[in-house]
């Protein structure tokens, strides 16, 4: 089944007078959303016991989970003190992500910047096998751990870093956010190729089972030359990319994925926008 919801709560969502994320399901339910993606941007700070019941709604609801794994991640850095913070992040993201039964740690890879970019990814990989080895040790319970393609070019998380470091394992999944790739690309995503190109490389490189059930970030972008600038919402038309070609090639191919809706404060509603272009275009074809 194809999923569709927010990353964290819209501003929505408080205005209405919620307050806690265990309301988040029943909120999403009624809103005909299937998906949250749990956002620990600024460090793992759930309890053990928020996490399980945080997981108790969601599946009573049928709301499906992820977690956005701390921005604080830097897998390139050599910083040793930064390096037991990154680990740490990694694996308290990966432990909250178990409590809750989510299926999905989202993160991004880290610092990418200069002219050797290649040796800082290699040094990136290298470090998240290590990590990788540690969590199998605990245990991941079939959460994926998911790298996410970044929007600025001074990041790792170019599509094929991205897919390079999910050869480390089956436990790693490409987390790809279409809003980044516009962003890095100068505004390439606005027709049905640049869509169906990063889908097509996905599956080469990790097989049909990783692009059917794909984890996708999706919202409006504004970029300059150095690649993304600020998340805005689809009532400002005038940033892409547009959702119509890759819903297309959803239904075309006979995706389920998941997709996330980031956009800045109506992540919910354009998450339920998103789902109804998704809709909208299965229904024509009928
Ligand atoms: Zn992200």
């Amino acid at each position: 089944m194809i999923h569709f919801g927010p990353a964290g709560a819209s501003a929505s969502f408080y205005a209405q007078g919620h307050k806690s994320s265990l309301e988040m399901p029943g909120w999403l339910e009624k809103m005909g959303l299937n998906a949250f993606e749990y956002q620990c941007s600024r460090g793992v700070n759930i309890s053990d016991e928020m996490a399980i019941k945080l997981g108790r709604s969601a599946a009573d609801k049928s709301i499906q989970l992820s977690v956005h794994a701390p921005y604080y991640i830097n897998l390139s850095t050599q910083d040793p003190e930064m390096r037991l913070k990154t680990r740490g992040h990694l694996l308290k993201s990966l432990k909250a992500a178990r409590l809750m039964g989510a299926k999905t740690v989202v993160f991004h890879p880290g610092a990418g910047k200069g002219e050797n970019r290649r040796e800082l990814f290699l040094s990136a990989k290298a470090f998240l096998k290590e990590i990788l080895d540690e969590a199998r040790e605990e245990g991941l319970a079939g959460v994926y751990l998911a790298p996410e393609t970044g929007g600025k070019k001074n990041q790792l998380g170019s599509l094929g870093e991205v897919l390079e470091l999910c050869e480390l394992g089956s436990e790693l999944a490409p987390a790809v956010d279409f809003g980044h790739l516009h962003a890095i690309s100068g505004g390439g995503f606005t027709g049905k190729p640049a869509f169906a190109a990063v889908l097509d490389l996905v599956e080469q490189s990790l097989g049909r089972e990783y692009l059917q059930n794909l984890h996708i970030h999706f919202s409006p972008v504004e970029f300059t030359g150095a690649g993304e600038k600020k998340h805005w919402t689809t009532l400002e038309t005038r940033f892409g990319p547009d959702f119509t070609p890759l819903a297309e090639l959803i239904i075309e191919k006979g995706l389920t994925p998941t997709v996330i809706c980031e956009s800045a404060g109506r992540q919910a509603e354009d998450a339920m926008i998103y789902r109804d272009i998704y809709l909208g275009i299965m229904g024509r074809g009928k």
